[in-house]
């Protein structure tokens, strides 16, 4: 990696803490995904992407923001990047996937706290994310009860926060406060931007964004072969890559892989031999570089074939219409997509519960795996419904709920490790 100290600390990151978790991650990323066996050759361009992440990617960010060009940070799916690219803008997701700086974290947050609000936290007091340290705008949200008042505490660390107000209901009122908010935001980065959203340049944006998700798409269709084509970790990182890389050079790079992987399909050559048993992920998001659980059940034995997850199909199925002329239309059609995102916290969420099934058949899956952060309310409790209906449809569930440490590793492989044998024939 070429030198990028003097970036790092002009964007006031602490450079020692820095370079140990460059470390850390390096190690852990080849530990995970350089040792599998039979990786497709596309997986290139994201190791070469991983191992660039704080350095090549942040450059160009800087280099962007130089001539102009702002980079506008989120917590969640439900900021939409059409609008935001449609301001000649950058969104980059800002969600960790690793604890850090847990004693200064714990002077904000209460210690029962989800490890993904923790993460946030603890990323931004260690001042260990460029990405953080590069946005001109970070988009909160008003979604599960931890991130709302996490998002209070948050305002007092940075001083580029803005909250946007999100339903909790699929009514009516609902999908009005959705819209009024996208307007809101829409106005709010047209302002820090200087840029007026016009039909057109609206058009344009949807179109990049829909591109991204349909080569998302095509690559989860690709997972339903047998054997499968590509490992579960290969799929996730993919997908956890979609939230900070170029959006038209990710495209491009899974359709590339895509492509790949149709000849493995027609060839039947497979990361794992036929008949291994197939798993669907469930649950809580996983951000780089939570790959805890993805590795256990790789390496139990079993292959993972789709994530119901906002990492995963729940943040990119569905397209956004452009059947239509006015910036007021194509916000209704962007407001038509985001509204079916089945987050935990809408109430009630009976949608999710069809989707995983669906998305159970669509993977050829043998079983899912309920993936539940500790603390995290929404997702435990709803665990529990989903794990009843699965199983009154005849579908094998185990509901896992862990954190990012390490401790509970060995009891995590021998639950796996005994779901994985029940799924065999
Ligand atoms: S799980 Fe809910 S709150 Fe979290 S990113 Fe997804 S939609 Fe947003
Ligand atoms: S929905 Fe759950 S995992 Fe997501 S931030 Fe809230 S508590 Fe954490």
């Amino acid at each position: 990696m070429a030198d990028y100290r003097a970036m790092w600390k002009d964007l006031g990151m602490n450079l020692e803490a820095h370079d140990m978790l460059l470390d850390f991650l390096g190690k852990y990323y080849a530990d995970t995904f350089l040792t599998q066996n039979e990786r497709p050759e596309g997986m290139d361009y994201f190791n070469f992407v991983m191992s660039e992440v704080h350095g090549l990617r942040i450059k160009e960010l800087m280099d962007q923001k130089a001539v102009g060009r702002k980079v506008i940070g989120a917590y969640c799916v439900f900021v939409p990047e059409e609008l935001v690219l449609a301001v000649d803008a950058t969104l980059v997701g800002l969600c960790a996937g690793a604890d850090y700086a847990l004693d200064q974290v714990e002077q904000y947050l209460p210690r029962n706290t989800c490890a993904l609000i923790k993460s946030a936290f603890g990323f931004k007091l260690g001042g260990v994310c460029p990405y953080l340290e590069a946005t001109d705008l970070v988009v909160g949200e008003n979604t599960c009860d931890g991130k709302k008042k996490a998002f209070e505490s948050l305002g007092g660390l940075i001083d580029n926060l803005y909250v946007m107000d999100l339903p909790q209901v699929k009514s009516e009122q609902g999908r009005a406060l959705l819209k009024a908010e996208y307007i809101r935001f829409k106005e709010q980065i047209e302002e820090l931007t200087g840029v007026t959203i016009t039909a057109e340049k609206l058009k344009e944006s949807i179109a990049v964004v829909n591109a991204k998700r349909g080569a998302l798409h095509r690559l989860a269709k690709l997972r339903g072969a047998d054997p499968a084509p590509i490992s579960g970790l290969d799929a996730l990182l993919a997908n956890q890559i979609a939230f900070f890389d170029d959006p038209v050079r990710f495209t491009a790079s899974v359709n590339t892989i895509c492509d790949e992987l149709e000849k493995r399909v027609a060839d039947k050559v497979g990361v794992f031999p036929q008949g291994t048993p197939r798993i669907l992920i469930s649950g809580c998001p996983m951000a780089v570089p939570n790959w805890k659980l993805p590795a256990i059940i790789e390496s139990c034995g079993g292959v993972i074939v789709g994530e119901e997850s906002c990492i995963g199909e729940r943040g990119c199925r569905n397209l956004v219409s452009t059947a239509a002329e006015s910036v007021d239309e194509l916000i209704d059609g962007i407001v038509d997509r985001y509204f079916k995102v089945d987050c935990a916290v809408f109430t009630p969420n009976r949608e999710r519960v069809e989707h995983i099934e669906e998305m159970f058949q669509g993977s050829n899956a043998d079983g899912v795996i309920h993936y539940g952060l500790q603390f995290c309310q929404p997702y435990l409790m709803e665990a529990m419904d989903v794990e009843k209906k699965l199983e009154d449809s005849d579908i094998p569930v185990l509901r896992v709920e862990t954190d990012y440490g390490q401790e509970d590793v060995g009891q995590l492989k021998t639950r796996v490790e005994a779901f994985v044998e029940q799924l065999r024939p």
